[in-house]
């Protein structure tokens, strides 16, 4: 190495390019420089090779515009560094193409055995153990979603399964195996897909078929619109829980209904054969008489003395007795009859009224649509197991409307129902799909938010309170204002929901104790 200064080299450089009558390319300067500064000579730079290679890198998107454009400029400086960055970057504007799914389909044209550079070399960083035990994992959890119907994609899964799992994986072979697995994954998704289409059309189909055999359409006709509605698209596990929940409240009270609605039928079946019978009796018995009271005439008519009239008068008011007898019976017959159907039609009408309470029983509240007691207990049951399964947050917030006695008393009761339902509705609206919103009490009521932190769960609460803020619920002309104090508690480690809404119920009781409308954690 010369221990001359870099300027002095540039300068005797300059010197020897000129005396040399070289022409001044950058080639030739870094030659001599390189010389004179006892630097070994570097392989020579294929400057014309990469700039071919450059002109036929396509530039259709901006970004492969620019890197090509800091390639050339590399090449021009012979800067390796540059050139191997710029390339890089290229690489990251190649969109993945479809082309390479042709690989896909025919894995014959893979590149094989161990000398598969490109696998190895450019994703080497990430090829771990680490990444394959991912790998497994990834398609053991998506297998329950695939079902085990094809037995041939079965033998796929367990094969690749078995390669990311061994100790020292063979990433080209898995690669393979990865390629026909994803090939076959394709039909197996799509069948399952149109599995879930079909069944879901076949659901639809029971939910109207049930509806026609109702013996009461009018209460079953909103719940199989409430059916329809809740199986309809997007569906999710929680949508699907509530089909559930309501078909079999539907099947329960079906059920019921029916059964006593055969018993009814029964009973005034048998009430009809028994009139039949007795009016048939009543007309023979009358039949009877009619033909006495005549042969007694004949036999009057032909007495000579009263003593032969006496037994004919005797038979006559016999016969007159019996037909009076029959009467009665008959016309008692009939009145217990009658009211054996009064009491057929009250006990139709209690089941009426059955039906009613059961469907007010049911797991929603019906001024408000929001869950009911019964509702929340289930749905917190489900939401807490989810906290446990997934270990997420689980947010639960009590709110109750402020001064609600005084709206009532000074708007009545009626507006404090509308009044109600308003919230409810804003707060469906305002609350993300999977909130459930319960009805608590009287002007209370529970939100549960699954995937929510204490301080989202205040956001999102004080969200609410801006937004009754801006819907005025109107009481006829009058804009009135509700507003509400809530309590917020996240559910702790083994805590049970119930003892979540009661912090959440004593932070609303600060909250109101602070001067109202306002959210409290708790
Ligand atoms: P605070 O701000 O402290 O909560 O006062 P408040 O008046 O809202 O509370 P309070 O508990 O004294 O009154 C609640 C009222 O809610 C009393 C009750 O008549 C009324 N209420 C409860 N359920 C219903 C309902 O279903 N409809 C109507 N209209 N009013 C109801
Ligand atoms: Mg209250
Ligand atoms: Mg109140």
């Amino acid at each position: 190495m010369s221990d001359k200064k870099p300027f002095e080299i540039a300068r005797e450089t300059l010197k020897q390019l000129t005396a040399g009558k070289l022409l001044p390319t950058p080639l030739n300067y870094q030659k001599i420089y390189n010389e004179i500064a006892g630097i070994p000579q570097m392989p020579q730079f294929p400057m014309e090779t990469l700039r071919d290679i450059a002109q036929a890198l396509p530039t259709k998107t901006p970004g492969q515009q620019k890197q090509r454009g800091l390639l050339e400029y590399a090449i021009d400086r012979m800067n390796w560094d540059g050139v191997k960055a710029a390339l890089v970057a290229y690489g990251g504007f190649v969109p993945p193409p479809a082309e390479a799914g042709s690989g896909a389909a025919s894995p014959g044209t893979l590149p094989g055995g161990a000398g598969d550079t490109t696998l190895l070399s450019q994703g080497a960083p990430a090829l771990t153990p680490e990444f394959f035990k991912q790998v497994g994992r990834m398609i053991e959890f998506l297998q329950p979603a695939l079902g085990n119907d094809d037995a041939r994609f079965m033998e796929q899964t367990d094969t690749l399964l078995k390669a990311v799992k061994k100790p020292d994986v063979d990433a080209v072979q898995v690669k393979q195996l990865l390629v026909s697995y994803s090939d076959r994954l394709s039909f197996v998704a799509e069948d399952q897909a149109e599995i879930r289409k079909t069944l879901l059309k076949l659901l639809h189909l029971v939910f109207e078929n049930i509806g026609e055999l109702s013996i009461d359409n009018q209460w079953l006709s909103g719940q199989m619109d409430a059916l329809k509605a809740a199986s309809g698209p997007p569906l999710t596990l929680r949508r699907l829980d509530e089909v559930e929940r309501k078909l079999k409240d539907v099947i329960f009270k079906q059920k019921d209904a029916k059964g006593h609605a055969v018993q009814a039928q029964e009973d005034m079946r048998k009430m009809l054969a028994t009139f039949v019978e007795r009016l048939s009796q009543i007309t023979q018995s009358t039949g009877n008489f009619h033909a006495k009271l005549e042969e007694s005439a004949r036999l009057i008519e032909q007495a000579k003395t009263i003593t032969e009239i006496a037994p004919v008068l005797k038979e006559v008011v016999g016969a007159t007795r019996d037909m009076a007898y029959d009467s009665k019976v008959s016309r008692d017959e009939l009145v217990a009859m009658r009211e054996r159907a009064q009491a057929t039609e009250t006990e139709i009408a209690k089941l009426h009224q059955e039906l009613d309470r059961v469907s007010a029983q049911s797991r929603h509240d019906s001024l408000t649509g929001a869950l009911n007691r019964k509702g929340l207990d289930e749905a917190m049951e489900r939401e807490v197991s989810n906290v446990r399964r997934k270990e997420t947050p689980l947010c639960v917030s009590l709110l109750d409307i402020d001064n609600f006695k005084q709206l009532n008393d000074s708007l009545g009761h009626a507006v404090g129902d509308n009044a109600l339902a308003h919230l409810a509705t804003v707060a469906r609206e305002c609350m993300r799909p999977q909130d459930t919103l319960a009805r608590y009490g009287g002007e209370e009521f529970v939100i549960l938010m699954p995937d929510t932190a204490m301080e989202k769960g205040i956001e999102a609460m004080t969200r609410l309170q801006r937004e009754l803020t801006k819907r005025f619920f109107l009481a006829g002309e009058d804009k009135v204002l509700i507003t509400f104090s809530a309590g917020v508690a996240q559910l702790a480690t083994d805590e049970k929901g119930s003892d979540a809404i009661r912090r959440a119920d004593q932070s609303m009781y600060l909250a109101k104790r602070s001067g109202k409308n306002r959210v409290v954690g708790s």
